[in-house]
């Protein structure tokens, strides 16, 4: 079932992906989040954009290849990690990024930072089970979801949580998790992605994980070897 709901999502994005002019400068407000909305293992509204753009100003140290236009090339939409699980890497719409993975100010960015205006709201990458949702010196308030396979992501910095995002719920792809924000250590309102992989069973739990960089994924053809 989760093969198949994959796939739909996949033909939806190369759908609007081709019906899609060029991104208009102005960006559309976010869908609101209800009130009496909560997350389900059901996919969700959510389907990710066929471009990404670099912000004005960003600081993109490891250099991504891009227009005139500051849109990245060679961007994939949805990408298959370690040839098992398939992922969007940027969760949200309307976005750009404001920084990648990679070496930053001395130190490793483990993900990519993606912003909005007004702040949006943040989506499951893929299905799973959400192992964490609380609140962290470091990332605010945080999401992490387990895709099995051992494959992970990671969503920092929200202002809130979505209804229903709490430990143990199984949620599935493109389900709100919340909307940007700038808890935790953040210079501003943006969302932090990661897309981990390894053991979560020590007990480091998700920090004892390996940050990946979300765009050095290969694209998702419809073939995955998991189950
Ligand atoms: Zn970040």
């Amino acid at each position: 079932m989760r093969q198949i709901a994959l796939i739909m999502f996949v033909v939806l994005i190369w759908a609007t992906g081709c019906a899609t002019s060029p991104r208009q400068a102005t960006v559309k407000p976010p869908p609101a989040i209800s009130a009496t909305a909560s997350v389900s293992a059901e996919q969700g509204p959510f389907q990710p954009d066929a471009n990404l753009y670099l912000c004005p100003n960003a600081t993109i140290t490891n250099a991504l290849a891009h227009d005139s236009r500051n849109r990245v090339l060679n961007f994939n939409p949805v990408v298959l990690v370690d040839g098992k699980v398939v992922i969007t890497p940027v969760p949200v719409n309307n976005a750009c990024m404001t920084s990648g993975f990679g070496h930053r100010s001395g130190r490793d960015h483990n993900g990519l930072d993606l912003k909005s205006s007004p702040p949006g709201t943040i989506y499951s990458a893929a299905p799973g089970i959400i192992r964490e949702a609380k609140y962290s010196s470091g990332f605010g308030n945080y999401v992490v979801i387990d895709h099995g396979q051992g494959v992970f992501t990671r969503y920092g910095h929200m202002a809130h949580l979505a209804r229903g995002v709490q430990s143990g719920q199984k949620i599935g792809f493109g389900q709100p998790l919340g909307v940007m924000g700038q808890t935790g250590n953040a210079t501003g309102i943006h969302v932090h992605f990661e897309i981990l992989t390894g053991n979560y069973n020590t007990p480091k739990r998700s920090f004892g994980l390996t940050p990946r960089n979300p765009l050095s994924f290969p694209p998702y053809t419809g073939q995955a070897s998991g189950s």
